[in-house]
């Protein structure tokens, strides 16, 4: 009896196994079709000043419908987009798309400042693809966007690849903002600090989720809050869902705050009712 159990275990793994190869292989697919921007979009995130209640920017963040499975999260398909090289058309996409939004955006009175995501392969050694760097410079010259205006979102995992920090500094040097995402979620070595020219500190929302139960956490966040001021950068704290999180983070002296709290992602359109509103 016990024989036949596991083989029926066997069974349902083998099939799960099957399941999750499948939908990996239809992602993959779609994404070749993805290349030039077909079924996918941008929503912008708010970004607000703590303190003042203000909204002070956007975090673009990708969108996409697969031809199939419908919705897809970047949390699935963007590890697949850069394992398969995708993320190159696709990023170079994104960058034109976000910056055409900001221009246009200015052109309704509103000079909102952004940050974009970027992937690791898009600065590594191994980049093949097209630079970042060079589409950024191109992109605001061409459409004449300040580049103190925009921000690149790196995760610290990479801060650790010389070719990576390399390319990092040629952005930080050419006037864009560079801000450290999900700081704190892996292990961080701090010394990684020390020679990045990161301007912000974007702290993890792990930290956030029981900043008010925890005590420790919240001394962490304290931690870092200083640490970040010491190094010259600002703080921003994703992932903030309820006031009591907001007090405690306020009160830990965070300048900038993301998370459905205040705002979802929103349409390009609602980001300038909200403007408007202010
Ligand atoms: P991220 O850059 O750390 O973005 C924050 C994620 O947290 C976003 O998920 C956002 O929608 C979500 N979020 C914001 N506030 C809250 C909240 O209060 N509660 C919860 N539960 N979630 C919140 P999203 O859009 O699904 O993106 C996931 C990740 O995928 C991003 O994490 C980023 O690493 C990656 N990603 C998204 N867009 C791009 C892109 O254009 N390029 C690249 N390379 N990566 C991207
Ligand atoms: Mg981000
Ligand atoms: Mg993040
Ligand atoms: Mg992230």
């Amino acid at each position: 009896q016990d024989a036949q159990r596991t083989q029926r275990q066997v069974g349902w793994y083998a099939d799960d196994m099957r399941r999750r190869l499948a939908r990996q292989r239809a992602i993959e697919d779609g994404l070749w079709f993805a290349r030039d921007g077909s079924g996918l979009s941008l929503v912008y995130q708010p970004k607000i000043d703590i303190r003042a209640g203000k909204v002070i920017g956007v975090e673009a963040l990708l969108r996409w419908q697969h031809p199939e499975l419908g919705r897809v999260s970047p949390a699935e398909f963007i590890p697949l987009a850069e394992r398969t090289r995708a993320i190159f058309p696709i990023g170079e996409w994104l960058t034109r798309t976000a910056l055409n939004q900001k221009s246009a955006w200015q052109r309704h009175g509103q000079d909102i400042s952004m940050s974009i995501n970027v992937s690791p392969q898009q600065l590594g050694a191994e980049n093949d693809g097209p630079c970042v760097l060079e589409t950024l410079i191109r992109e605001c010259r061409r459409l004449d966007l300040r580049h103190e205006r925009l921000e690149v979102e790196i995760t610290e995992g990479l801060l650790s690849n010389d070719t990576v920090m390399g390319q990092v500094r040629q952005i930080a040097k050419a006037g864009f903002g560079i801000a450290v995402d999900d700081f704190g979620r892996e292990h961080s070595a701090l010394s990684l600090l020390v020679d990045c020219p990161a301007t912000t500190l974007k702290i993890d929302k792990s930290f956030v989720d029981n900043v008010v139960e925890n005590e420790r956490q919240l001394a962490i966040v304290h931690f870092i809050v200083d640490l970040a001021r010491r190094l010259g950068m600002e703080t921003v704290v994703e992932g903030i869902e309820h006031l009591n999180q907001l007090v405690a983070l306020a009160d830990a002296g965070c300048d900038y705050g993301q998370g459905y709290f205040y705002y979802r992602p929103l349409d390009p359109d609602q980001i300038l009712e909200l403007r408007h509103g202010h």
